[in-house]
């Protein structure tokens, strides 16, 4: 089966970019609300509706929410071209639909959305509340969890630019983690599940992104609502939507989602998560910080009378400016950067370093400047 060509046929064309709100998918769930599939099952803390979708009537429940912090949007994507696939009149869908019910929760974290906050509008980490239930998105999802009785969970989020697969300088376009159920991370029948069927989505994922699927660090932390579900004896599974070579709107990772996503319920679909695939789980290299979204080397600058070469990094913020999402590089190392990669690299071999500024970078400054007169560099891409 041609993954890419299904993600192309069923991409819910209306979303794009990083910066969804629930404005941007409400009109989408209108649209896919045959037989009431439609469900408010909450209020965020502004007030704002949690939707959740329900579709299939198969015995497998699958409980998947996105959006739990508000500025990890690309599993919603994905999740919205797999309801368009499941809407669609494939004999796959049908399948999937007989075999499967999925409950879906697009947007746990419709506050968190709009201010683009990985918190909600408490400026509580939602995915740091599951013991504590301090908030009403945690209460949601709870009751979710509660009254749907999920056989998995997938607990879909993004992560940032910084991650890597292992030091192979490839970057982490996704990771997954089985998480564990208590301190030893031991394996049980249920977490053993979790690893197997991620074992499974990764051998799907080498042919389309060969080196660059994570695997997440493991240690045990209740408060995370994965412990938590996997303590209470759910498979659950973290996605983690990473970068892609140039993609910082995140539309390529998001097709992988969806490959990932589609993948996994067919492995469920055929039983595949029998067996022990510990060892193939354990073989996916770990994550591990090591890139950086710009590595400047070899820059001269002269520094009080005395001329050094010398490397510098910077790294964009995502910033929500009059109710737009600007990527704006800042500089953030400067000095030695070995074992370090960057998304984007310059050499810049020995020629000297000039900004607006004292002509030496300097940490939270603009990635803007001159190298040797004449070559400019705006917000960290060199001017062409
Ligand atoms: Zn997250």
């Amino acid at each position: 089966m041609d993954l890419e060509q299904l993600f192309n046929q069923y991409k819910e064309q209306s979303l794009q970019g990083r910066y969804i709100t629930l404005e941007s998918i409400e009109p989408v769930l209108e649209n896919s609300n045959t037989n009431n599939k439609l469900k408010i099952i909450g209020k965020s803390v502004l007030k704002k509706p949690i939707y959740q979708y329900e579709i299939g009537n198969g015995i497998t429940r699958i409980l998947l929410w996105s959006q739990m912090h508000g500025n990890e949007s690309t599993t919603t994507k994905a999740l919205f071209d797999f309801i368009n696939l499941l809407n669609g009149d494939s004999e796959l869908a049908k399948q999937f639909l007989n075999t499967f019910t999925f409950c879906c929760i697009p947007m746990l974290n419709p506050d968190g959305a709009k201010l683009y906050t990985r918190e909600n509008a408490n400026k509580i980490d939602l995915n740091r509340d599951s013991q504590n239930l301090s908030q009403p998105e945690s209460l949601v999802l709870r009751a979710a969890f509660d009254s749907f009785k999920p056989d998995f969970c997938y607990n879909l989020h993004d992560q940032r630019t910084i991650f890597g697969v292992g030091s192979t300088g490839k970057p982490a376009t996704l990771s997954f983690l089985a998480p564990s159920y208590n301190e030893a991370r031991e394996i049980n029948a249920s977490r053993l599940k979790a690893i197997n069927l991620i074992a499974g989505i990764n051998d799907v994922l080498q042919e389309y992104i060969p080196g660059q699927v994570g695997r997440f660090d493991d240690s045990f932390n209740i408060n995370c609502i994965g412990d938590t579900f996997q303590y209470m004896g759910v498979p659950t599974v973290l996605f983690e939507a990473g970068h892609f070579q140039s993609d910082y709107f995140r539309e390529e990772t998001r097709k992988y989602v969806f490959i990932a996503l589609v993948s996994s319920f067919k492995i469920l679909s055929e039983n595949d998560v029998v067996g022990n695939k510990s060892d193939k789980y354990l073989s996916i290299s770990q994550n591990k910080v090591v890139f950086y979204d710009f590595i400047y080397k070899n820059i001269k600058i002269n520094y009080d009378g005395i001329e050094i070469i010398t490397n510098f990094a910077a790294q964009y913020k995502e910033e929500l400016v009059e109710g737009k999402l600007c990527f704006n590089a800042y500089i953030v190392k400067i000095g030695e950067l070995e074992n370090y990669f960057g998304h984007y690299e310059y050499d810049a071999k020995g020629d000297l370093y000039q900004d607006n500024h004292n002509n030496v970078p300097r940490l939270d400054q603009k990635a803007d400047f001159y190298l040797k007169n004449n070559i400019e560099f705006v917000n960290g891409l060199m001017k062409t």
